[in-house]
């Protein structure tokens, strides 16, 4: 069976970016594992898509009902990859892909997922900083809080938890990173 990917990095780094040109150019080989969150979509975000966007409430109620693989507090928010998300995409058979933080990481890497781990960085914390403000989506507050997880974030990679590190610098050079690692199998 295809190893589940997990794809991780600081909030702006350029996660959901790379992952969408891989959608483009493949648009059958990978299954995205939708998360479920009780933030707001931004502009252009799909429900059921990019996420399945719920409430507090609701995302309370499938926690008490063991509906998650992992769950963590995101930014003020909560997110989640339930066990159907995985499921959907690996009856598939497709090449199952995940964007989770590093909370979700350290919870998958205790599951049964066998899954690989890809970390990516951004070139620097002033250049991630630009990203984020430049996107245009974040409250200061939000940013600030990014900024503090990003730390955290740097520094778990820092202790070797990834099977790989991408620096998104050049877009185009990380893309190809991208692409080597994943067919790597
Ligand atoms: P994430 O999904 O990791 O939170 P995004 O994909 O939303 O990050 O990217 C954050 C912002 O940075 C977006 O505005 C995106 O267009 C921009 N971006 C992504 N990669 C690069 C890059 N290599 N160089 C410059 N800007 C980038
Ligand atoms: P954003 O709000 O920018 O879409 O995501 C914020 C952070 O939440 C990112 O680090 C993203 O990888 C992470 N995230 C998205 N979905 C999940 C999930 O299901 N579980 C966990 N643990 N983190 C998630």
């Amino acid at each position: 069976m295809l190893r589940p990917i997990v794809i991780s990095g600081p909030s702006g780094t350029g996660k959901s970016t790379l992952l969408k040109m891989l959608f483009a150019e493949f648009p059958d080989s990978f299954g995205f594992s939708v998360s479920s969150t009780t933030r707001k979509p931004r502009p252009g975000e799909v429900d059921g898509k990019d996420y399945n966007f719920t409430t507090v409430e609701e995302f309370k109620k499938m926690i008490d009902q063991n509906k998650f693989i992992e769950w963590a507090q995101f930014s003020g928010s909560y997110y989640g990859t339930t066990v159907a998300s995985v499921k959907n995409v690996l009856d598939s058979g497709k090449l199952c892909l995940l964007d989770i933080d590093m909370q979700g990481v350290k919870s998958v890497k205790k599951t049964d997922l066998n899954a690989r781990f890809l970390f990516i960085a951004p070139p620097s914390l002033d250049i991630l900083k630009d990203r984020l403000s430049g996107r245009g989506t974040e409250s200061t507050e939000s940013m600030n809080k990014r900024l503090e997880a990003a730390v955290a974030e740097m520094e778990y990679a820092e202790t070797g938890a990834h099977d790989s590190i991408i620096v998104n610098d050049n877009l185009d050079k990380a893309y190809a990173e991208l692409k080597k690692f994943i067919f790597e199998q």
